[in-house]
């Protein structure tokens, strides 16, 4: 059949657009911004000298196989650089394998707080998403399991979890691997991999390494605070990254994002500090959210998700707009079926301290403590 206007692949205008943190707001003053959980560190001075140097040779095309970048991942990691693919932020990186590995008739699992780029990268190739169950917000394996049928293809966890902080251990994503079919792709994402401190976690270099099903997408977005340049990378069996090598843009990465990417991973001392300083303001925010009778769930991430009472005044809604009134904005979650939550990036010591005084005036101590 023909038609009387171009006609995009099937699936395409099931896609909800993904809509980021908001950025600005009317009006004039400084905006607290903790809705994109970019870091309050910015990049290592290193990263930030690299990228200056790149601006001399501008007109010239960029390594198109991200040599330097690959090799200081591979020296930082300890693993095979011909592992590893580069892309413009691990948004790519999703979408390729989407693109090689799922077309009309697949499905692809995702969990049901999962990071909204999976159903995106799902849909815009046909195949269809499948939801499976949280428990308590947490990826919940089984129920995962229960979902594997003949057309799946793709299951996709972030681990931590964003908007939802969580982790699972490294035995049930190895229980979870050892599971499923041999020909589906399991992608780790580990954008916030950096910032945990649990014994327990680990980000998958060991089931990649020892699995040809297993793919890790990493970012310099988060804790290496390159997010401007979009830098992001793939740790991938051979066969995988021969796939994803093929189909990639031959110049996916800027020569600047390149070299402030090698420069970045480089820098442990910086990224160090970073994390320590993640952890104290994590828990500070987490502690001073509770002490007003708001639910945290408990993050490994650079981020909280905090709860609002069901209670009309205190919805999560409320809590935005007198939040956005203070210039303070954090992210809402109602396209994540989480509309009376907000995400708080963990943001500087005194944005911290400021959200948490807008949120106690909010919660304002006059008023009877609002039940759950
Ligand atoms: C922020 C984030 C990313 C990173 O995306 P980039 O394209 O690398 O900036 C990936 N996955 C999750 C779950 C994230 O929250």
């Amino acid at each position: 059949m023909t038609s009387d206007r171009p006609t995009p692949q099937p699936g395409i205008f099931n896609i909800d657009p993904y809509v980021p943190g908001k950025s600005n707001l009317p009006g004039t003053g400084a905006v607290i911004k903790l809705s994109s959980n970019e870091t309050p560190f910015g990049a290592s001075p290193k990263a930030i000298e690299a990228y200056k140097r790149a601006s001399s040779s501008l007109q010239l095309y960029p390594d198109g196989s991200s040599q330097e970048l690959r090799q200081a991942i591979s020296d930082h990691h300890g693993i095979e650089a011909d592992q590893i693919l580069c892309g413009a932020g691990s948004d790519e990186l999703l979408n390729l394998l989407a693109n090689a590995y799922l077309g009309p008739g697949d499905e692809a699992i995702y969990t049901k707080h999962g990071f909204l780029v999976y159903p995106i990268a799902i849909m815009a190739n046909g195949a269809t998403p499948v939801v499976a169950n949280e428990t308590d917000f947490i990826t919940n394996v089984d129920a995962i399991l229960e979902k594997v049928d003949p057309k799946t293809k793709m299951v996709f966890i972030a681990n931590p979890n964003n908007p939802t902080g969580t982790y699972i251990p490294f035995e049930e994503v190895r229980r979870l691997h050892q599971s499923l079919p041999a020909n589906v792709v399991l992608v780790l994402d580990g954008a916030y991999a950096e910032y945990v401190h649990a014994n327990d976690y680990k980000a998958g270099i060991e089931l990649v390494a020892s699995s040809n099903n297993v793919v890790m997408t990493r970012t310099f977005s988060k804790i290496y605070g390159l997010a401007s340049l979009r830098v992001g990378w793939a740790y991938c069996p051979l066969e995988i990254a021969d796939v994803l090598n093929r189909i990639r843009g031959p110049f996916n990465l800027s020569a600047p994002a390149i070299m402030a990417g090698a420069a970045a991973i480089k820098d442990k001392q910086f990224i160090e500090e970073a994390r320590v300083q993640t952890r104290i303001w994590r828990e500070w925010v987490t502690k001073q959210c509770q002490d007003l009778g708001l639910e945290v769930t408990p993050s490994a991430g650079n981020f909280v998700l905090i709860h609002f009472p069901n209670a009309s005044e205190f919805s999560a809604h409320k809590a935005d707009d007198f939040l956005i009134s203070k210039r303070i904005v954090l992210r809402r979650l109602d396209n994540y079926h989480l509309a009376n939550a907000l995400r708080m990036t963990i943001g500087s010591a005194d944005d911290c301290r400021a959200t948490l005084d807008a949120l106690t005036q909010f919660m304002d101590p006059n008023h009877q403590r609002p039940g759950f």
